[in-house]
C-alpha cells in the first residue's frame, strides 16, 4: 500500500492537461494547447551557446554546491543590483531545480503538521498541494478586491493567524499585478503579526500597459527577515525545460533549505546553471522582445474573448500570460455542465481546445486560457471558443 499522502494529493492539473493534449496530439489529432504556462519562444541563442560552450569545456561534469554555482548565484545578486539596485549577499541566494523546488524546499523547511498556509484564490495549483506535503493545512481565500487580491482586510479577518502567507505578483491564472502601496501593506503586515511571505514573482518582467512591476526585494531588505522571493528563469528567458529557479532570502532560511536540497537534487543539473548565468549575465534584449509579443497577444485576446456569449472576463489583466475568464452559470445549466471541470473536458473532446478549468486554481466558475503561444493557435482558439459557447 502506498503512503497516505499520496491519496490526498491531486495531480497537477496543469501539467495533466498538458499531457492530455500532447497524446491527441502525438495521434495526430489537430489540437490547440493552451493548458500550459509555457513561451511558445525558442530559448534565446546566446543562452544555448553559453551551455554548449559548458558541456565542451567539461565544466558540467561534476557535482556542484548544493545551492548551486557560486557564479550564478553571484549573477541572481548582479540581477538584483541592475533591476532594482539592491545589495544581496550570494548566500542570501539558493539555486534550485525551477522555482517549484524552491517552493517545495520552503514548505518542508517552514511549514510544520497543522500549521497554516494561506493564499488569495485563484492561486498557482501547487501551492495547496506542497503545503498538503508538508503536512500543513492550506487556505485560500475569495477576496473581495475586484482583482481578487489578497489585502489587509482579508488577512485581518483571519480567524487563525497563519504560519505563512504567499502572494504571487503577477498572478497565475489572474494576472493580477500588486501596487507598491498594496505590496507595503502585506509586508507591514506579515512584519507585525511575525509571519513568513512568500512571495512569488516568477512572471516579475511581464507586465503590460503602463503597469509596473514591484518587487518585494526594492521594499524590504531580507536580512533578518521573514519575507522571500521566488524566482526562475522559465517564463521570462522561454526556458521552462531547463528547470533553474532560485529563492532569495534571510541565510538561516537558505541555509536550511539548502540542507533539503542536499537529500533532494544533490545540485541543479548542471549545464542548465551554466545556461541560467548567461540568461541573467547576458543581453536582456530577447525578454523585452518577448514581453512585447505577448502583450499585443493580450491585447487582441482580450478583445476577442470579451465579444464572447456566455464568457466574460473580470478584468484586463496587466501582467502573467494567463486570461482567467468566467462561465455564465446560466450557460452551465441549460448545458448540463456541473462543474467547469466538465466543460474542460467538453472543450478538449468536442472543439479539441485544451485549457484547464478554474478548480485547480481554487475558483471553480471560470478556465484559464495561457497565451504564450502563437498568435495563429490563438486565432483559432478564439474561433473554437465561440463556436462551443455561442
Ligand atoms: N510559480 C508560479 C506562479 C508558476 O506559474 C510556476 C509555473 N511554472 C512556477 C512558480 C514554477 O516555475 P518553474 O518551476 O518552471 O521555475
Ligand atoms: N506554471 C505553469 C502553469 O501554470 C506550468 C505548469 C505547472 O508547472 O503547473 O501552467
Amino acid at each position: 500500500m502506498l503512503a497516505k499522502r499520496v491519496d490526498s494529493l491531486e495531480a497537477s492539473p496543469t501539467l495533466a492537461m498538458g499531457k492530455k493534449a500532447k497524446d491527441m496530439i502525438a495521434d495526430g489529432i489537430d489540437v490547440v494547447n493552451l493548458s500550459q504556462g509555457e513561451p511558445d519562444f525558442n530559448t534565446p541563442d546566446n543562452i544555448g551557446r553559453a551551455a554548449r560552450i559548458a558541456i565542451k569545456d567539461h565544466l558540467t561534469d561534476s557535482y556542484t554546491a548544493t545551492n548551486g554555482l557560486v557564479e550564478l548565484k553571484n549573477a541572481v545578486v548582479a540581477a538584483a543590483k541592475r533591476d532594482y539596485n539592491v545589495s544581496l549577499l550570494t548566500d542570501q541566494v539558493v539555486i534550485t531545480t525551477g522555482a517549484k523546488l524552491a517552493l517545495y524546499a520552503l514548505m518542508q523547511i517552514l511549514v510544520d503538521p497543522g500549521d497554516l498556509v494561506i493564499t488569495s484564490a485563484p492561486f498557482w495549483v501547487s501551492y495547496s498541494e506542497q503545503v498538503k506535503l508538508a503536512g500543513g493545512s492550506f487556505k485560500a481565500i475569495v477576496s473581495s478586491d475586484p482583482q481578487f487580491k489578497l489585502t489587509i482586510d482579508v488577512l485581518n479577518k483571519l480567524e487563525e493567524k497563519p504560519k505563512v502567507v504567499i502572494l504571487n505578483t503577477p498572478n497565475n491564472p489572474s494576472g493580477a499585478v500588486y501596487s507598491k502601496n498594496e505590496l507595503e501593506s502585506i509586508i507591514s503586515w506579515t512584519k507585525t503579526n511575525d509571519v513568513y511571505l512568500i512571495l512569488d514573482e516568477i512572471y516579475g518582467k511581464l507586465v503590460y500597459g503602463d503597469t509596473v512591476f514591484h518587487s518585494g526585494l526594492s521594499l524590504e531588505s531580507l536580512v533578518n527577515s521573514k519575507m522571500i522571493i521566488i524566482n526562475g528563469v522559465s517564463k521570462a528567458y522561454a526556458m521552462t525545460g531547463w528547470r533553474i529557479g532560485w529563492a532569495i532570502a534571510d541565510v538561516s532560511i537558505t541555509h536550511a533549505m539548502t540542507k533539503i536540497l542536499g537529500h533532494l537534487t544533490s545540485n541543479p543539473t548542471v549545464v542548465a546553471q551554466y545556461a541560467a548565468i548567461e540568461a541573467l549575465n547576458g543581453q536582456q534584449k530577447s525578454v523585452e522582445t518577448m514581453r512585447k509579443s505577448f502583450e499585443s497577444r493580450l491585447n487582441f485576446l482580450y478583445r476577442d474573448l470579451s465579444e464572447i456569449d456566455n464568457i466574460s472576463i473580470p478584468f484586463k489583466p496587466s501582467g502573467s500570460f494567463y486570461i482567467f475568464f468566467k462561465i455564465d452559470s446560466k450557460f452551465m445549466k441549460k448545458n448540463n455542465f456541473k462543474n467547469t471541470n466538465e466543460i474542460s473536458m467538453a472543450l478538449l473532446s468536442e472543439e479539441k481546445l485544451a485549457i484547464p478549468s478554474g478548480e485547480g486554481f481554487g475558483m471553480p466558475g471560470y478556465l484559464r486560457l495561457s497565451y504564450a503561444k502563437s498568435e495563429a493557435e490563438l486565432i483559432e482558439a478564439v474561433k473554437r471558443l465561440k463556436h462551443f459557447f455561442s
